[in-house]
């Protein structure tokens, strides 16, 4: 194991892809800059104003429809709507999770395609105030194929553009304004893998966090990546202020082979290296992401070489209860597994936090409402896909028994 070149999808896709519907060519208006909005005026001969107006109603009121551009006459909002989409989320349909604390939405685009976003609300507590983090995607489907996760499961279908990715926090932003709360957090950690959408994500994020348009802090900002160390390397130079999340979840080079594909890519000794590049040069501490599994990763072991591989980093650890939303032969850890492990964590010194049952858990499950919709994998491939699972964390368990 280790070389291939890719991504490297260690078990294929277990749902074919979909056919896609055509796109839509007008664009995306939360994907445009000031400038270009003004551009358009000004070649239609109108006051400067005009631009300024639109750029209200799309960044502060987060207008989802042409009819909300309100202070713009009827006709000059038609012709806005023939050029622009005012919104690249078509239609989008929100069910509540866990007593009204969490929402999540799926989102149908242009061309059919099926993206989710969550929204969690975590109450004050201690000094913490309290907060209202949406989780939003970058990719529809994703081509890492990290087995636990359901988006994994779907293969990749395409890249977001940067007005399906805003337009995400825009839909929050709006429903949010409908029952007189405010987003104060985003995180990258829905459908996708938002470093191989470099390029767009990127772009997202700066109209995210510019004060003249949606205008959150950086800080409030975390990209979390399975690993591209292109990616990362691509936000040391740019050094902005956003959390840094990455994806460990396995500590040792066989076993995170098996989780997570991309380390044949991205060896985790880079990954970390890297992560550890961006730390200094921001002065922000990494968050890890550690998904429990039963047996798998939640040893003694495994705790000892994540401990070392970490040790001395400007680190903050999340052992996360894997949510048994993919088709896999593995079950979570049991709670008291998780509090040994995290532990062991701490007595090395390196800061550890369990989640439970909220937050990345639920925004992990993204994936599992579009799966559902692209219909139920047959049987005699969940099958294979569960046995092939079997064969290679066996075969990289028994390399740590062998090598360690
Ligand atoms: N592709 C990026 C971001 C999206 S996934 C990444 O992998 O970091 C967001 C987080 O949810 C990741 O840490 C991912 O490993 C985690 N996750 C995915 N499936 C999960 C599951 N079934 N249970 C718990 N966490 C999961
Ligand atoms: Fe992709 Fe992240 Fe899911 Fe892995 S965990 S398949 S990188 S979305």
């Amino acid at each position: 194991m280790g070389s291939e070149p890719g991504p490297g999808l260690a078990v294929p896709p277990l749902i074919s892809v979909p056919p896609a519907g055509t796109r839509d060519v007008r664009p995306g208006l939360s994907g445009l800059s000031a400038t270009d909005i003004e551009s358009w005026f000004e070649d239609r001969q109108q006051p400067a104003y005009r631009a300024r107006q639109v750029a209200d109603h799309v960044w502060s009121a987060a207008a989802q429809c042409a009819a909300e551009l309100h202070t713009l006459p009827q006709p000059m909002r038609q012709t806005i709507d023939e050029s622009f989409r005012v919104n690249t989320l078509v239609e989008t349909e929100v069910r509540a999770a866990d007593q009204g604390l969490t929402q999540k939405a799926l989102h149908h685009l242009d061309d059919g395609r099926l993206i989710e976003s969550v929204l969690m609300r975590y109450p004050a507590r201690g000094s913490r105030r309290p907060r209202t983090t949406a989780c939003i995607s970058s990719q529809a489907g994703c081509a890492v194929g990290c087995p636990f996760c359901a988006t994994g499961e779907l293969g990749f279908w395409r890249d977001l553009e940067v007005a399906e990715i805003v337009d995400q926090t825009r839909f929050w932003r709006h429903w949010l304004a409908g029952v007189g709360q405010r987003l104060t957090n985003v995180v990258f950690m829905g459908m996708g893998e938002p470093l191989l959408n470099t390029e767009r994500v990127l772009e997202a994020a700066a109209a995210i966090t510019d004060r003249n348009r949606f205008g959150l802090g950086a800080r409030h900002v975390t990209i979390s990546t399975s690993g591209v160390v292109p990616g990362i390397e691509r936000l040391i130079d740019e050094a902005p202020q956003y959390t840094l999340a990455v994806s460990l979840h396995a500590a040792r080079p066989a076993l995170r082979d098996v989780l997570v594909p991309l380390n044949r890519r991205y060896p985790v000794d880079q990954v970390v290296d890297a992560a550890a590049r961006y730390s200094a040069r921001t002065g922000r501490r990494v968050t890890y992401e550690y998904v429990m599994i039963d047996g798998i990763n939640d040893t003694i072991d495994d705790g000892n070489a994540l401990a070392r591989l970490l040790h001395g980093h400007l680190a903050h650890i999340n052992l996360i209860p894997m949510n048994p939303v993919a088709h896999t032969p593995w079950q979570p850890s049991s709670i008291q597994r998780t509090e040994a492990f995290a532990s062991l964590l701490r007595e090395s010194g390196l800061e550890t936090t369990v989640r439970r049952n909220r937050g990345v858990d639920i925004g992990a499950a993204c994936g599992q409402l579009a799966a559902d919709q692209a219909g139920a994998p047959a049987p005699a491939a969940v099958a294979r896909r569960q046995q092939l699972l079997v064969v290679q964390s066996a075969a990289a368990l028994g390399a740590r028994t062998n090598t360690q």
